[in-house]
């Protein structure tokens, strides 16, 4: 049997959440405050999809996105992205667009959700649904509405891009 390992980047403003999905998705835990562990680019989980067993690779930007200096390693190799925002934080709804470029820029098109983070804090949105949804058609991404803090939709994300990678 041979195992498919996808590089998947998770991109999008500061402070959206991108660290703690990781870490929500490869070892199951949420924290309030997340530190990223020293030396470690990437965490990974093996899942299966139609019958194929698929590794994951889920890298983590380091906080290097609040200065605009992510790496090209970073984004070398990468064949599925997530670019997050929050339902909270307009500017990181606003960046989406640029995001979206920087990543063509490097991978070109790869197959990539716009995941709407911290819905649990859906009564403090500054983004209504309909903009929400025109933007993910903007960019012609599916929009996947997430709580990682009470583990909504999160595998549903991964299991989405996994899936969609196998089919090309
Ligand atoms: P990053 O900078 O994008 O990596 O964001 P972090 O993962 O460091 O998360 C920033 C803050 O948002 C942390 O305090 C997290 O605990 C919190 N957070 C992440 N996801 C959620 C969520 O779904 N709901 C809520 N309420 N807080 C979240
Ligand atoms: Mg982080």
């Amino acid at each position: 049997d041979l195992e498919v390992a996808l590089k998947v980047v998770i991109v999008g403003n500061g402070g959206v959440g991108k660290s703690s999905m990781i870490q929500r998705y490869c070892k199951g835990t949420f924290t309030k405050d997340y530190k990223k562990t020293i030396g470690v680019d990437f965490l990974e989980r093996q899942i299966e999809v139609d019958g194929e067993e698929v590794r994951l690779m889920l890298w983590d930007t380091a906080g290097q996105e609040e200065f605009d200096a992510i790496t090209k390693a970073y984004y070398r190799g990468a064949q599925a992205c997530v670019l997050a925002f929050s339902t909270i934080d307009r500017d990181s709804f606003e960046a989406a667009h640029s995001w979206k470029l920087k990543v063509e820029n490097e991978c070109g098109e790869i197959p990539t959700v716009i995941v709407q983070n911290k819905i649990d804090l859906i009564d403090q949105s500054v983004v209504s649904p309909e903009e929400a949804e025109l933007l993910a058609r903007a960019l012609g991404c599916r929009l996947v509405r997430t709580s990682v803090k009470e583990d909504l939709n999160v595998t549903a994300v991964f299991r989405h891009l996994a899936q969609r990678c196998l089919a090309e």
